[in-house]
């Protein structure tokens, strides 16, 4: 089975003033076949913990480790972070304009599979995958992003989770800029991704409405660039209910 694990993990955001500390000490470890949420208001860093996983060169760590089945992620290349079985779909994902969506996927696969697909099954493949997300056939032939909307953004990172079937996804405000359907349909494909009971999902929100669609092993409170609370999911319903100040408040007493 296998395990990501965030070890007192500190990240500093390269800024125009110089360095400054975002993550605080982030422990943290998710084990193949349970969804993890990560919850916290604006600002607290959750963005920065999925780029400092992902190797975002404007992001340093300063002290800690992940580890991927006992692996320094951190070592790694992006690249090989894929390999190893990392999948890290960002809150802005990046336009890549003259590459179509069909060859994206076809060269992602072949990174992380270590072979092209073959031609003939991977058109049905990814034909199959579309559909399942409600996605029109010609998407396709679009470049990466250029002029999608938030949603179909966010069918592509879904569709690329299917495709790619990483050991683990770190997916960041997946629900954001989703209307209820749009909602419906990337929740369940993420679902279908963690359905067969072998990967792990580190799903991080600021709001509790994806989770009525995609139902989390664990909860965690983020504030001030660190995990402050951890519950099973009725931490989410009672952040629903009160939201985060008390969390807020005694993390700034803290400091
Ligand atoms: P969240 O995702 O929880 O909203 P972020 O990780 O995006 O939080 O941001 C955490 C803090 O780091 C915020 O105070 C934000 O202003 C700061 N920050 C993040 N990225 C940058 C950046 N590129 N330059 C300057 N400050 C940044
Ligand atoms: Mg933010
Ligand atoms: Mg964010």
């Amino acid at each position: 089975m296998s395990t990501l694990e965030i070890k007192d993990l500190h990240a500093s955001v390269e800024t125009e003033d110089g360095p400054k500390e975002i993550l605080r000490g982030v422990n943290l470890t998710v084990r193949a076949g349970e969804t993890h949420a990560i919850m916290g208001p604006n600002g607290s860093g959750k963005s920065t913990l999925a780029y400092a996983v992902a190797g975002h060169p404007k992001y340093q760590v300063t002290s800690g480790e992940v580890l991927l089945d006992g692996e320094n992620v951190l070592e790694m290349e992006v690249d090989e972070r894929a390999r190893a079985g990392l999948f890290l779909a960002m809150q802005y994902p990046v336009e890549v304009p003259g590459v179509s969506m069909a060859n994206f996927l076809r060269s992602a696969a072949t990174a992380v599979r270590g072979e092209a697909p073959k031609l003939r099954t991977w058109v049905k493949e990814v034909k199959d995958a579309m559909a399942d997300l409600d996605i029109s056939s010609e998407f396709a032939d679009r470049s990466v992003n250029e002029g999608f909307s938030g949603g179909e953004k966010k069918r592509h990172e879904v569709l690329q989770l299917g495709l790619l079937n990483p050991k683990f996804a770190v997916l960041d405000e997946t629900d954001s800029g989703l209307d209820v359907d749009a909602l419906r349909v990337v929740s369940e494909g993420v679902n279908r991704y963690r359905a067969s009971g072998e990967t792990g999902v580190l799903l991080i929100t600021h709001y509790t409405r994806i989770l009525n669609h995609i139902t989390p092993d664990r909860v965690h409170v983020f504030a001030g660039g660190r995990i402050v609370e951890s519950g099973g999911p009725e931490l989410a319903d009672e952040l629903e209910r009160n939201g985060y100040q008390r969390f807020v408040q005694a993390e700034q007493k803290a400091l």
